[in-house]
């Protein structure tokens, strides 16, 4: 959190509950500024095609070399649908439709939220952008699993790989440690 007032550069800022809140906050003694600072909410995408699941490396620090799913953080004035549409598209150079949500899970450690989707390949045009090293589409026993760096990335792709056998997708909720799996009727 930033120890100065980011309306009139006071510091320090104080911890306290504001008048009629229910949580801490930083709050401004001079102008009554409040600093919140709720959770972040990052969208991506899983995208399959003939068996083969789309993954990106890595080219920007941290991790360079890592490989996940497309995802990043929601813009100011996107839908969330709109986000991960356009992060397959920045990391991959893919215009994917995004389809139903698949892994819906809370990180309260980094006050994040991830909301990843199943989608599907329309089209590739273009180069992916500067964040990533490589695109590439993996079989299951493709997957370079040691240099995947997120535990809750490599369990969606397990699951996915469950689930595809079966042809019935569930959409998790929870924390990135613990969750149900639903089941659409
Ligand atoms: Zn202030």
């Amino acid at each position: 959190m930033p120890h100065y007032c980011c309306r009139c550069g006071h510091h320090p800022l104080v911890r306290r509950v504001p008048d009629g809140d229910t949580h801490e906050r930083d709050c401004c003694s001079t102008c009554g500024y409040i600093a919140y600072d709720n959770p972040r909410v990052i969208a991506g995408a899983i995208l399959e095609r003939e068996g083969r699941l789309l993954l990106c490396q890595r080219g920007i620090p941290p991790r360079v070399g890592t490989w996940t799913l497309p995802a990043g953080f929601m813009e100011r004035g996107e839908s969330v649908e709109e986000t991960a549409h356009r992060e397959v598209w920045e990391e991959t150079g893919i215009h994917a439709e995004i389809l139903t949500p698949y892994s819906i899970f809370s990180v309260p450690p980094t006050n994040e939220l991830y909301i990843i989707y199943r989608a599907r390949l329309l089209g590739w045009n273009d180069a992916p952008g500067h964040e990533t090293q490589a695109v590439d589409w993996f079989r299951a026993e493709e997957i370079p699993w040691d240099a995947i760096f997120y535990p809750a990335i490599r369990q969606i792709l397990e699951r996915y790989i469950d689930e595809h056998a079966g042809g019935t997708y569930g959409i998790y909720t929870g924390s990135m440690e613990s969750g149900t799996i639903h089941f659409m009727r």
